[in-house]
């Protein structure tokens, strides 16, 4: 059967204008079709446009448009065949406070636009060893998805990203994504009665990818560092994609 997985590729904050035609080539010959999503600085996301992948922005605005110096609605986004947004990763509720209210007002206009969105979620290191991961993304994922309906709904996608896992070098065992990817599932299905797709994310590397692309109920990958190296994301996408 033909797998439908996706992997998304969050450039975060790295590149400068001049070394992006460098990283386009390397990955322009691939055959990427809708499952690969590359989201870069929203400052170079003109340069991504109309390549052999879709696009996504790696944060939208909780507000619709007008006097909010330094924001990007979800129209504008759109405007320029953006068709994913990230939401709620650990770095913005980290370093930007946001909550998860506030991360329900960006899905909120992101879903008007018919943006697809990935909601981020995840426990830190102390909540995993507090044994309190269930409640913690249960909290997340009820107060972020509230009050939408479930076509809008049809349109999130949640990555199941541990805080402990980013940039770490860690990763949770097959079993333990399973379980928890499983968990999300079911939450979605009885908070809001629809069907969700989960990816995992966390130090994933060309080197994991095999083995993490064996768990049978992963939706796809959100790759962090491994997508600014063109040669070592293009090997995750041959795996999960492309093979
Ligand atoms: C991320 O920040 O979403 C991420 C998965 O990062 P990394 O792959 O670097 O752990």
């Amino acid at each position: 059967m033909e797998s439908k997985k996706i992997v998304i590729g969050n450039l975060k904050m790295n590149f400068l204008a001049q070394e992006i035609t460098a990283y386009l080539k390397k990955l322009e010959k691939m055959d990427c079709g809708k499952r690969v999503i590359l989201c870069p600085s929203t400052i170079y996301l003109p340069y991504f446009v109309g390549k052999n992948f879709e696009l996504g922005i790696q944060n939208i605005s909780a507000f619709e448009s007008g006097a909010y110096t330094g924001e990007v609605s979800a129209q504008q986004a759109k405007s320029i065949r953006v068709h994913y947004c990230l939401v709620g990763h650990s770095e913005r509720r980290i370093h930007f406070q946001e909550t998860d209210e506030m991360i329900r007002e960006k899905i909120r206009q992101a879903l008007k636009e018919k943006l697809k969105v990935v909601l981020c979620v995840g426990e830190t290191e102390t909540e995993k060893d507090e044994l309190k991961t269930y409640k913690v993304l249960k909290k997340q994922i009820r107060t972020a998805l509230r009050s939408f309906s479930g076509k809008e709904l049809s349109d999130v996608i949640i990555a199941y990203e541990p805080v402990w896992a980013i940039g770490t070098g860690k990763v949770p065992s097959n079993t333990e994504i399973s379980y928890t990817i499983g968990f999300i599932k079911a939450i979605v299905k009885e908070l809001f009665d629809v069907e969700v797709a989960v990816l995992y994310g966390g130090s994933i590397t060309e080197k994991n990818i095999a083995q993490l692309n064996k768990i049978e109920n992963v939706d796809g990958f959100l790759v962090g560092s491994t997508s600014l190296n063109a040669d070592k994301f293009k090997k995750i996408i041959e795996v999960v994609v492309t093979q």
